[in-house]
């Protein structure tokens, strides 16, 4: 019985994703066609063009987003020091936060073992939750990232930036549950799911206007 309700719940899910995801593509594709209409009889061609392209590139990324969580590729769970990854990730976004006036400061504990996990994977995680925290300080500011060692590995990344407000924070990590004028609203509940196929949780605390800390917790110990 147990597993036939976890199997009816599991629906549920898919059919809120389905019925969102039909409305956050119906939305660009309304506006493709009503702009190609224009389009044909239009002397204005370049600004429709611009429309219709720039609505062609919401849908692509919607897409892509979307398919990194329907085919999670087979996971290749290797053995990898969390340290070492979060120094990959934050060199590819160095250029990017000093350009915004955002400085990155890392603590990492100096004893942490390697863990076994699908590198990829918590890459992309990492990124999804430094690009939120760099996205949350338009005006600069600063980034810490931090990794603590107990009988977990906590990683941690507390900004400087706008904070969220106590009736957003429920909201976070529902699809499409975006602020931004050119968010997907998929990239945290996307990371949320992978850390929570490592058997691990992520956190939020917030205060307005000083700051958002988001902590992911992995276990040390991991079967799978
Ligand atoms: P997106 O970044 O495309 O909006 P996400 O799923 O990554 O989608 O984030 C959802 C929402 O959560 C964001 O639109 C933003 O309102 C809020 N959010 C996430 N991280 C932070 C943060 N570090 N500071 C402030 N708001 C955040
Ligand atoms: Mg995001």
């Amino acid at each position: 019985a147990e597993e036939l309700m976890i199997q009816s719940e599991k629906l549920s899910i898919a059919g809120q994703l389905a019925a969102a995801i039909a409305h956050e593509i119906r939305n660009p594709l309304t506006s493709i066609k009503g702009f190609l209409k224009l389009l044909q009889y239009s002397n204005e061609k370049d600004l429709y063009y611009d429309i219709v392209h720039n609505e062609i590139n919401r849908i692509e990324l919607i897409l892509t987003e979307l398919l990194s969580l329907a085919k999670p590729q087979k996971s290749k769970m290797i053995q990898c020091d969390i340290r070492k990854t979060l120094e990959h990730v934050t060199s590819l976004l160095e250029a990017e936060a000093n350009m915004n006036s955002i400085e990155i400061i890392k603590k990492f504990d100096l004893e942490v073992p390697v863990i076994l996990c699908d590198e990829n994977q918590i890459k992309q995680v990492f990124i999804n939750f430094i690009k939120n925290a760099m996205e949350a300080m338009s005006n600069g500011g600063s980034l810490k990232i931090e990794v603590l060692l107990d009988d977990k590995i906590f990683i941690r990344f507390t900004d400087t930036g706008s904070g969220i407000p106590e009736e957003i924070l429920s909201k976070i990590g529902q699809p499409f549950y975006t602020t931004k004028e050119n968010g997907t609203g998929l990239g945290f509940m996307i990371s949320k799911n992978i850390i929570e196929n490592h058997n691990g949780t992520v956190k939020i605390i917030s205060e307005v206007n000083k700051g958002t800390s988001v902590e992911v917790m992995l276990p040390l110990i991991q079967v799978q």
